[in-house]
């Protein structure tokens, strides 16, 4: 492959060396796990979490004489995901047997795609805190996982462990256009939320649904690639983070100090932060690739494509311009996104009719902190209808910003309705100019030489505000309050 180097070097990325700058280029293969009932060529379930070796059939055993069937499935997901990161559908597509011997392999080979894989070149839109950044996708090709090998449960023996054995995967190769840790671990949150949103992937790093493997090289900014190293299999998109910090200083170190980077595989050591090497990397040509002859090439019409394409969900980067459009700031439009449930809950609170900024700033601010207190979150601990009704009291004057507070905090812990919580604990807020009068002229009247300094210093009108408010238990109209203080004590 012939790398275009598409990025800017940006000095704000850059490791600062004893003999100079030095910026870090990264690409990833991430191994996604096809949510699929069945595996890719055979009908054994993918069920996790069940008892080692119940979910084998004589396939995924490679029992002598079996044979693979394509599981449709599996391609409509693959194509899915394709379409999901804009990218060209390869109407034709080879199933190639990647060579090796691994107690856990017991076909000997893995059948993968090489040459031409189910889905080439497309892209993912990050959202950096000060830039929007596009990364290239190189390709996706469909595969089968592997076992498990079990080192663990017996002194002095292993056991093999086929339940994972046949499972499509998908892997999905960028191409080296990240340029930090934190970009990387930003690609790999998108690129989950997007399998997410399809359907295609469930994204669960911990249960190792999506696998990371990690390719890191340094250079000069804007020079010549440097040689990489790729960190294997990392779990979690914090260790991707660490893992990437480690090695690009570690490389930086090397070439300060006159060495040469060797080009291997690395393991991430996420007890000691540290990544260290495994073997030296193998190249294509020592798998010995070739056509399965068991399996014919893939293909199917444009049509079949169409198809797919018109029945996908909307995916992040449509939800969050039309959450932009609605009034949202990009920002919180992110965050909103991020998470499939969370945008659905927010589409569930707008089709109340609730304004949308005011809905987002409460959904954002108020109700995610609190649900974000509690193990495990629960977003419907208070319903999006319920949380409208509130922003709604608030807009039309019901009740005051801080008594929804309270209003929601009985609503969390009771499951009552707001309507009803406002009405029968008469949290209502006071616009009744009368009563808000007769507090205003207490509290001025108990604070003559507050009223003095007042008018010298306007800024103390707050004090006052805040006493009133108090007094009212919380319930005046602030902004009814503040108006009648100015002009009872004359600042206006
Ligand atoms: P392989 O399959 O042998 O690992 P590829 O050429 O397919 O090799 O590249 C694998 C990954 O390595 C891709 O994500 C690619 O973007 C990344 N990569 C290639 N060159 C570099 C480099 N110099 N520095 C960092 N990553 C790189
Ligand atoms: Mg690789």
């Amino acid at each position: 492959m012939t790398i275009v180097d598409v990025r800017t070097p940006d000095p704000k990325k850059f490791i600062k060396g004893a003999t100079g700058d030095w910026e870090i280029v990264i690409g990833m293969e991430v191994h996604a796990q096809v949510t699929s009932e069945a595996k890719l060529f055979s009908g054994a379930s993918t069920e996790f979490g069940k008892d080692p070796n119940d979910n084998v059939s004589l396939v995924d055993a490679a029992m002598p004489g079996m044979l693979p069937v394509i599981n449709e499935a599996c391609v409509r997901q693959a194509i899915r995901t394709g379409l999901g990161l804009k990218a060209e559908i390869n109407l034709k597509s080879v199933f190639d047997r990647k060579n090796y011997f691994y107690p856990d392999l017991p076909q000997g080979y893995q059948i993968s795609q090489f040459k031409q894989p189910i889905v080439g070149e497309g892209k993912i839109l990050l959202d950096m805190p000060d830039e929007q950044v596009e990364i290239g996708v190189e390709r996706l090709h469909l595969e089968q996982d592997a076992g498990k090998s079990l080192h663990d449960q017996h002194p002095t023996m292993s056991f093999v462990d086929l339940n994972r054995s046949g499972v499509a995967l998908m892997e999905i190769v960028s191409k080296p256009d990240l340029r930090s840790s934190d970009e990387a671990k930003a690609y790999l949150t998108k690129l989950r939320t997007i399998l997410r949103y399809l359907g295609t992937c469930d994204g669960n790093m911990d249960q190792g649904s999506m696998r990371a493997d990690v390719n890191v090289s340094v250079r000069r900014p804007g020079g010549e690639f440097g040689t990489r190293c790729e960190i294997k299999n990392v779990n979690s998109i914090r260790f991707v983070g660490q893992a990437i910090e480690y090695e690009a200083r570690r490389q930086v170190a090397i070439l300060e100090d006159g060495g040469s980077i060797d080009q291997e595989t690395r393991l991430f050591d996420a007890v000691k932060g540290e990544t260290r090497s495994m073997r030296s990397k193998e190249e294509a040509h020592d798998y010995r690739y070739f056509p399965d002859p068991d399996l014919l090439p893939l293909e199917f019409t444009q049509e079949f494509v169409d198809e797919l394409a018109q029945h996908l969900p909307e995916l992040p980067d449509q939800k969050k311009n039309r959450f932009v459009s609605l009034g949202l700031s990009p920002y919180d439009a992110s965050v909103l996104v991020s998470e499939k449930e969370l945008a659905d809950y927010f589409d569930k609170m707008i089709a109340t009719g609730v304004d949308a900024k005011r809905a987002a700033n409460w959904l954002i601010n108020e109700h995610l902190g609190r649900v974000n207190k509690d193990v495990p979150v629960n977003l419907m601990v208070v319903s999006p209808e319920a949380n409208s009704a509130i922003v709604q009291m608030i807009s039309n004057s019901t009740i005051s910003g801080k008594i929804a507070k309270d209003v929601y905090e009985i609503v969390y812990e009771t499951g009552r309705d707001p309507a009803e919580v406002v009405e029968t604990e008469g949290m209502k807020q006071v616009t009744d100019l009368g009563a808000i009068e007769a507090i205003v002229d207490e509290i001025i009247a108990a604070n003559p030489d507050k009223v003095q300094q007042a008018i010298a210093k306007p800024g103390l009108l707050g004090w006052f505000v805040g006493q009133v408010m108090k007094q009212s238990q919380g319930k005046a109209n602030p902004q009814a309050v503040s108006d009648m203080l100015k002009q009872k004590i004359g600042l206006e």
